[in-house]
């Protein structure tokens, strides 16, 4: 996706999130079995639900819950996060359970249940001007389902 100034937004792992160019939310990849729609997060060859080999790229959904969370009190060497600060895991409305940070959530407000949404967070610039984004997880804005 093109940002303000021409540049693009590239991924700060290539593979791990999808930056959709029509403006709609981030999703992390994933796969999906065609057989017995088993969902998981990242790439898998065999699905556990089915044994059936072959599966499926698949955009996961950009929403969830808080599952589980804890408060990082000491700053990690190299982190732009400033502690303390949330992380923890989140489940996601299609199933998968996967790490997350938190941003935008004081570590007094983080709650197990919490609607959140995939967001993208700016890290850098990297040689060729593009900005390398990173994704995080923030509270949900449309709360009301
Ligand atoms: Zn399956």
């Amino acid at each position: 996706m093109v940002a303000a100034g021409g540049t693009q937004r590239v991924p700060l792992r290539e593979g791990t999130f999808t930056i959709p160019e029509d403006g709609g939310p981030p999703r992390l990849c994933g796969t999906r079995c065609p057989s017995c729609g088993a969902t998981y997060a990242g790439q898998r060859v065999i699905c556990l639900g089915c044994a059936r080999r072959g599966l499926e790229p698949h955009a996961l959904s950009p929403s969830g819950t808080v599952w589980t969370f804890t408060i990082v009190r000491q700053q990690p060497p190299g982190s732009i996060m400033k502690a303390p600060y949330p992380i923890g895991q989140v489940a996601l409305d299609d199933g998968p359970i996967v790490a997350a940070a938190f941003i935008d959530i004081a570590p007094e407000d983080v709650r197990i249940g919490m609607p959140v949404e995939m967001t993208l967070v700016p890290i850098r610039k990297d040689d060729n001007g593009n900005e390398v984004v990173a994704h995080a997880f923030r509270r949900r804005k449309e709360a009301a389902r």
